[in-house]
């Protein structure tokens, strides 16, 4: 669906049912594919033909969702994962292997980062973590001889920090290395990474794509601009023949625009197998059926409240990209012109204790750890997932104590600010 709006796409890509078939995207609900004769089984056992025969691998329902996510970034090809962590993995592993190195962007979600710096480190794969505010000869030096993939967040959870993409693009291209860009936070209703030079996109869509709090899920999309067989020595894994799968050379087979969705399933979902459920694609469908229109008020009402926590003589500080006071507000203006996400942080005055008896006394606002849900939540991490921490360790980690991060909902911005005024007035 190449040729329509993305509020069109959201509604309608992926899945185009044929004279007398089901509207809605069907679940099929089945592990397994019946056929006729081995012969036709094997050609898709190698490659030769396209279908299914097994869903560890790949399944319709999942495929159609994939094929809407992929064409809502503009991508040439696109698959789901079980979980957001999942696609990150698959997206740098694809493309690293023990003695690879990798360079990350440092404000990225705890979760990535513990998996680069902590689990691929035990694979062999080393990081060097860059500021997103580094500049061009800063991200230069970063780069090593054995560096295969760049990777940032476009706004990171939850520092908020937006990605300058163009430049990290440059740099990355210059030493021949894709970027990957994690782009859950805006989702590509606001911002598509591809369009200012990221090669891959990753997504935990757990988040505004579901977006009601339903399902865990991820997806990882290929842009097709990457010339693998161009630095064909340092990816060895796309461009040579892969003896685990009858000697297939992914980058001739596939080309330039299916070659990395074709090995990641192939081999990394044949292997590590963490495929989404059919059931939980279809929840994904309906969460991005009217991602367009929800992310839009996710972002009205992020706004609102951050300019009303602007304005709060009990506030120090507020985060938010799009607010003209932010550090981030002219990138924010650069790639989203119309929008980020819904999801604000601000420091409280008196901390710990402060911010602990203020969300004790939020009504609607709920404490969970999560973000980008329907119902607006809130979390401290220095009492919840950063409680074993001092404050002085914190005030280290970049996490002052009296941090709050609000996730804005879709509620009416007028209750959320009233119920945050009522639990100000608490403190
Ligand atoms: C939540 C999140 C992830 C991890 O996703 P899960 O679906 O929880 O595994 C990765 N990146 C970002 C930016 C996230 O917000």
């Amino acid at each position: 669906m190449k040729d329509y709006r993305i509020n069109t796409k959201c509604v309608q890509s992926g899945y185009r049912p044929s004279n007398g078939e089901p509207r809605q995207i069907p679940i099929i609900q089945s592990t397994t594919f019946k056929y006729d004769t081995s012969e036709a089984m094997g050609k898709l056992f190698d490659l030769e033909a396209s279908g299914y025969f097994y869903s560890r691998l790949q399944n319709p329902t999942c495929d159609m969702v994939a094929a809407k996510i992929a064409d809502l970034e503009g991508g040439s090809a696109g698959m789901l994962t079980s979980s957001g962590q999942a696609a990150n993995f698959f997206a740098l592993f694809n493309i690293c292997e023990n003695g690879s190195h990798i360079v990350a962007s440092s404000t990225i979600y705890g979760g990535t980062f513990n998996l680069i710096a902590v689990t691929m480190a035990k694979m062999g794969i080393e990081v060097t973590f860059v500021s997103p505010d580094a500049s061009e000869e800063e991200l230069d030096a970063a780069f090593k001889e054995n560096t295969r993939a760049m990777f940032g967040e476009s706004i990171a959870n939850p520092a908020l920090t937006v990605l300058d993409i163009e430049k990290f693009a440059r740099v990355a291209h210059a030493h021949n290395v894709p970027l990957i860009v994690d782009n859950t936070f805006p989702t590509p209703v606001h911002l598509r990474p591809i369009e200012w030079g990221a090669d891959i996109v990753t997504h935990s869509t757990t988040k505004y794509m579901d977006g009601h709090g339903s399902a865990i899920g991820g997806a990882i999309v290929d842009s097709g601009n990457f010339d693998w067989m161009a630095y064909g020595d340092r990816y060895k894994g796309l461009t040579t023949p892969d003896e685990s799968y009858h000697g297939i050379t992914y980058a001739e087979k596939f080309g330039q625009g299916g070659a990395f969705i074709t090995k990641c399933t192939a081999q990394l979902m044949r292997d590590f197998g963490c495929s989404q459920s059919p059931q939980s694609a279809y929840l994904l469908n309906l969460g991005l059926e009217s991602l367009h229109v929800r992310m839009k008020r996710h972002f009205k009402n992020g706004l609102g409240v951050a300019e009303y926590l602007k304005d709060n003589d009990k506030v120090e500080n507020v985060s938010f990209p799009h607010l003209k006071s932010d550090k981030y507000y002219d990138l924010a203006m650069k790639y989203m012109p119309k929008g980020g996400c819904g999801v604000v942080s601000f420091e409280i005055k008196g901390g710990r204790k402060a911010a602990e008896k203020f969300m004790k006394n939020l009504k609607l606002i709920a404490i969970e750890t999560h973000v980008a849900d329907a119902r607006t939540c809130c979390l401290n991490p220095a009492t919840s997932t950063h409680r074993q921490l001092t404050d002085e360790q914190l005030a280290e980690a970049g996490i002052p104590a009296g941090l709050i991060r609000i996730s804005c909902g879709l509620e009416d911005k007028d209750d959320l600010i009233e119920d945050l005024s009522q639990a100000f007035e608490s403190i």
